[in-house]
């Protein structure tokens, strides 16, 4: 059977708005959209008529047919017109336009819709609330610049089922009504009519069912998944997220990792950016001592150096105080930095103080010396070596950080991130992947004696580690990793547990016993038990992706309709009461 792609000729036009030039010229065509902009020349009416493919120019002449009607067309009316496509004489020609050489002389006009005068103008110059965007966003999403991030958006989810596809991965879905998977967030629940007082949990992944579909030989998964966490909303988060997750059997941390960075090759490839791979890629431990964040955004090579040598029989009590509790000393330079203020070091020591850090140290490097409310506490040795080890040049300051590595190290961090956004250093590169590994496994439950998973409590410990569970378990490194791009943390993945009693290791570390992990992980535990391969995954953040490909810093940019910060739709008026009806079905009683 041969089939016809249909072309976007509809029963409703023949052309789109955004398809014709000079090689139409004579033809008659219908085009179909929304008056856009309408103005009177001496009398002749111009209405630039548009749909999501582009504007054309239709002339309505006084004394023809169709003035009457084009005279009634206001902003947003719903037009079908008819008429021939002529050449616009060369002076009004506008190059600036893609269908710019032609218009339409409209000899039939007929109003599909009319519309009220809209709640904010469209251009795209119009200062409008996000409230007022977010409720009517079916009107927000009339403007080109987002209507091209959903386009580009679905064009993406293409490339990059055509690119999973052709590496064999199977696209399957996992069920929505299910129960929790910790994430480290706080479920969403739905309550089951059937079964009173019992509830399903949206997934905030779909990790455990991805995992067991390895156990079902399905070798290679993925899917555009919906996931759903109910934490602190920020500009890059949202309570429902789009995340690409993966899931492969048979393979180690490499493997994963090639698959990945095909697929940004060919997602990059589409905007017409080269990415080359394999990316960098740095342990935890020392991402975290170079940049102070597992997150650094490497366009930027600014590094945080560590100086506990140089300051090793320091007098400074700051110092010596760190040193003596093993604490570290470390130091980032600001190029050009010395003309920031008092007022400027001041914010700036404010800003580690909220990390936790007792106070900031800082030095400016002004006429070949260094100038300091501390500097009589450092010995003229010391500053040379410092000014050694940060390449310290005319007008560049240095700030130092001394306390407990895991308090320095954010400070640094923190630091860094400021004076990258303060100072403008040049961007080396454009896209700056970065592969973090080997994260700790498990860390300190802030709630209870126990420890609990940096990230995933399937998780396996780095081969070579797993003695350390006994004996020191905070040290533990795991196979868990980051994918991030420019400062943002794009993905997370891991190699999983394949074998049962490391599974119920780690579970019994972080205070489950044995009648919990079958309650809670029944499903997994279970299958590990009955010939699990080994595998692992990664999931990607679709929509963090979406948004540094369109250049914007809040993903509610990409999602067509996305929450506000404090969860509501606004264009639905979700979330919502429901009625004593349904909540008596459901098994409910609201109290105060
Ligand atoms: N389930 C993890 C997440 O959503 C991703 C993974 O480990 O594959 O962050």
């Amino acid at each position: 059977m041969t089939t016809t792609i249909p072309s976007k000729s509809t029963a409703l036009r023949t052309h789109t708005c955004g398809e014709l030039n000079a090689s139409h010229a004579g033809q008659t065509v219908t085009l179909s959209g929304w008056t856009d902009v309408k103005r009177n020349h001496g009398g002749v009416l111009f209405i630039n008529l548009r749909d999501l493919y582009g504007v054309t120019q239709v002339v309505a002449n006084p004394g023809s047919p169709v003035f009457k009607t084009a005279e009634e067309a206001k902003s947003e009316y719903v037009l079908r017109v008819t008429g021939k496509v002529s050449l616009r004489p060369g002076a009004n020609a506008n190059k600036n336009m893609p269908t710019g050489e032609i218009e339409i002389e409209a000899s039939e006009i007929t109003i599909l819709n009319a519309s009220q005068p809209l709640p904010f103008e469209l251009g795209e110059h119009a200062g409008v609330s996000e409230e007022t965007r977010l409720k009517y966003r079916f009107l927000d999403l009339r403007r080109p610049r987002m209507a091209k991030n959903m386009v580009l958006r679905s064009r993406l989810s293409q490339v990059v089922r055509n690119y999973l596809y052709g590496l064999d991965f199977n696209e399957i879905e996992t069920p929505l009504l299910t129960r929790s998977t910790p994430e480290g967030a706080r479920d969403f629940v739905v309550p089951s009519r059937n079964n009173p007082g019992e509830f399903y949990a949206l997934p905030q992944s779909p990790q455990q069912f991805k995992q067991v579909l390895m156990m079902s030989g399905m070798d290679r998964y993925f899917q555009l998944a919906r996931n759903f966490r109910d934490e602190e909303l920020r500009s890059d988060r949202q309570p429902e997220h789009t995340q690409i997750d993966l899931e492969m059997s048979f393979v180690d941390e490499q493997d994963i990792a090639r698959v990945v960075e095909g697929m940004m090759k060919a997602v990059f490839a589409y905007i017409g950016e080269e990415i080359s791979g394999p990316f960098p890629e740095m342990e935890y431990s020392d991402v975290m001592l170079k940049y102070g964040s597992d997150k650094p955004d490497l366009r930027y090579s600014l590094e945080i150096k560590d100086c506990s040598e140089i300051f090793k029989a320091s007098g400074f009590k700051v110092f010596s105080e760190a040193l003596a509790g093993s604490g570290v000393v470390r130091a980032i330079k600001g190029e050009k930095a010395a003309v920031f203020s008092r007022k400027d070091m001041d914010n700036l020591t404010d800003l580690v103080k909220a990390r936790g850090a007792k106070g900031l140290v800082w030095l400016r490097f002004k006429d070949g010396k260094f100038e300091s409310p501390t500097l009589k506490f450092m010995t003229e040795p010391e500053l040379a070596a410092l000014k050694d080890l940060l390449a310290v040049a005319e007008g560049d300051a240095v700030f130092i950080a001394a306390d407990k590595a895991a308090v320095a190290a954010p400070c640094l961090g923190a630091l860094r991130t400021e004076l990258i956004s303060r100072l403008k250093p040049a961007q080396e590169k454009k896209r700056a992947f970065l592969w973090v590994r080997h994260f700790p496994l498990l860390e300190k439950d802030p709630e209870s004696p126990n420890w609990t998973f940096t990230h995933n409590p399937f998780t396996a410990p780095l081969p070579g580690e797993e003695g350390k569970l006994d004996t020191d378990p905070g040290n533990v490194l795991s196979c868990q990793y980051d994918l991030v791009l420019n400062g943002v943390e794009l993905g997370s993945g891991s190699v999983r547990n394949h074998s049962r009693a490391m599974q119920e290791k780690i579970f019994g570390l972080m205070g489950y016993d044995k009648e919990q992990v079958q309650r809670r992980f029944g499903m997994i535990v279970n299958s590990l038990d009955l010939g699990a391969p080994p595998h692992g995954g990664i999931g990607i953040g679709y929509d963090r992706l979406i948004g540094l490909i369109c250049g914007t810093d809040s993903i509610r940019d990409v999602i067509a309709f996305p929450k506000t910060t404090s969860g509501a739709c606004l264009m639905s008026d979700a979330p919502s009461v429901i009625d004593d009806k349904q909540l008596k079905e459901l098994h409910l009683k609201i109290t105060d």
